[in-house]
């Protein structure tokens, strides 16, 4: 069965346009120290969890606070718009906790949702492995059945903020490889400081630590971290997957070379710098009405091959700006606001076609929904 591709349009409801004046306010009057929303600062998301921003769309039964997920978005948009370092709380919000609500048990939900909502604990998400990237279902971590529990062994690479947060949410394998790779996979609530766990950082690019090897040796994790059906987890994970891949840090993150390139241009652009400025406007308008199209339905449904869209033409988008910024002002006075967002964004932009999937992956999943592979 191939699916269709459908963005139907939706309006802003009158909430979510006073939602965004008073985020805007907020930012405004806590100017929070930060250029990238892929920074992190865990002071900063308490403040938002106290605000009410986190886990905006979760039942209040959960700690959450029953809103729209248009409402969601517009605090998102305005928090990566402005470069505000949200990424400590970031992946709970996007995809752990909507997991955790979707497939983990009462007692987990009570456990953890609170804490997300309050800001104060943040998830990183452990799927890749040295040997095990696109091709998820290679992974080779293993979760042998104990008395009371697993025992885990094996090593994640790439895991996000794991040296800064407390849990993840742990993929590996629980039953033997059969003929069917994708059965036999659990996932499993993992507190990182638990007996047996390196967090191993590594340096990015630009020499920042954001990402980790996280070692597993013989770590015994109690049957209640279970999250969802042993053997199972292929099919939870999928549903993950519309929600990391549609939101605004999809096609937002050089945003601030764009306006720096707008103000260099200032009052008289060159006829090229204008014609620059109002394509990248009339794609980034497109797009923001895709990835608000998915938001809506996210509130009744997983859209997997809308968000997938979203996040291939948004990468493509965010490394364009970077390109033609750089191809028509490409020495920049150092120092300049301009020279800033271009290092920045030139340091940042490779991974955006890595993380979270790569082209070749979401075009496989695009034609896969699409009937034609
Ligand atoms: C900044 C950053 C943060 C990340 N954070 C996390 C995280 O928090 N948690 C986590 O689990 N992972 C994380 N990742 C890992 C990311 O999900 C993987 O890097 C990604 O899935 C690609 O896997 P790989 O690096 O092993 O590349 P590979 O899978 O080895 O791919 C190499 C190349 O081969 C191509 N390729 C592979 N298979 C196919 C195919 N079937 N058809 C066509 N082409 C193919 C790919 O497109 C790519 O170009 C992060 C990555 C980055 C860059």
């Amino acid at each position: 069965m191939s699916a269709a591709i459908a963005f139907p349009s939706c309006t802003m409801p009158a909430a979510a346009r006073a939602l965004r004046d008073e985020v805007r306010e907020f930012i405004a009057a806590e100017k929070p120290a930060g250029t990238h929303y892929t920074e992190s600062n865990p002071e900063f998301s308490r403040k938002l969890g106290a605000r009410g921003w986190i886990g905006m769309t979760w039942p209040v039964q959960w700690g959450g606070h029953g809103r729209s997920t248009l409402e969601r978005y517009v605090v998102s948009e305005e928090l990566i718009a402005a470069g505000a370092p949200i990424f400590f709380h970031w992946v709970a919000d996007r995809q752990s906790g909507p997991l955790l609500l979707r497939f983990g048990t009462d007692a987990q939900r009570a456990r953890f949702l609170p804490g997300i909502v309050r800001g104060e604990s943040g998830f990183a998400i452990g799927l890749s492995e040295p040997n095990a990237g696109s091709d998820l279902a290679a992974l080779e971590t293993r979760a042998q059945r104990v008395a009371g529990g697993w025992r885990v062994s094996g090593t994640k690479v790439w895991t996000s903020n794991a040296h800064i947060v407390q849990h993840m949410i742990l993929l590996c394998r629980t039953a033997p490889r059969s003929a069917d790779r994708r059965h036999g996979l659990s996932q499993f609530i993992v507190d990182l400081h638990a007996p047996g766990i390196r967090v191993n950082p590594i340096k990015n690019m630009a020499g920042q630590c954001e990402f980790n090897e996280v070692v597993f040796d013989d770590v015994f994790l109690p049957d209640d971290m279970l999250l969802g059906q042993p053997d199972q987890a292929w099919g939870q994970l999928i549903s993950e997957l519309a929600f990391e891949r549609s939101g605004a840090d999809r096609f937002l993150s050089a945003l601030r070379l764009y306006t720096a390139f707008v103000d260099a241009a200032g009052a008289d652009p060159s006829a090229a710098e204008a014609a620059l400025i109002g394509r990248l406007a009339a794609h980034l308008w497109t797009l923001r009405h895709m990835s608000i199209s998915v938001a809506r339905m996210l509130q009744d449904k997983a859209p997997e091959l809308e968000a997938t869209i979203v996040k291939d033409l948004g990468n493509r988008f965010e490394q364009g700006i970077v390109e033609q910024c750089r191809a028509l002002r490409p020495a920049p006075v150092p120092g300049t606001p301009y020279a800033d967002a271009l290092q920045q964004a030139m340091l940042y932009m490779p991974r955006v076609t890595i993380q979270g999937g790569t082209p070749q992956i979401l075009r496989n999943a695009m034609a896969r929904a699409l009937g034609l592979r």
